[in-house]
């Protein structure tokens, strides 16, 4: 009859994600990001969600689609400036020609 005490406990905007959770079920996107952005200063969490990743197609998925995001934020970031604007400065600081 009680709810599943996990289910009744789980709050989509509680950061950390509660340890014991990890195995039995996907930490959201805002835990997941605080397990993998953390996991140098959090070991033991980090390695707690390694087991459950392991085993989870889903997170699995999920990480592979964070990679890809980070993967292209980066080469944006990389990106140099719109040529416009690099063309616009040229004109603006080359010396006028005939
Ligand atoms: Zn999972």
């Amino acid at each position: 009859m009680s709810m599943n005490k996990n289910l009744s406990r789980y709050r989509r905007d509680v950061v950390p994600f509660m340890m014991e959770e990890i195995d039995e079920r996907c930490p959201d996107a805002g835990s997941l990001e605080y397990i993998l952005l953390s996991a140098h200063q959090n070991r033991e969490l980090f390695e707690q969600f390694e087991q459950h990743f392991l085993v989870c197609d889903a997170c699995q998925k999920r990480i592979r689609l964070m990679e890809l995001f980070y993967r292209i934020l980066d080469q944006e970031i990389r990106q140099p400036v719109s040529p416009v604007v690099v063309e616009m400065a040229q004109k603006l600081t080359e010396p006028q020609r005939a």
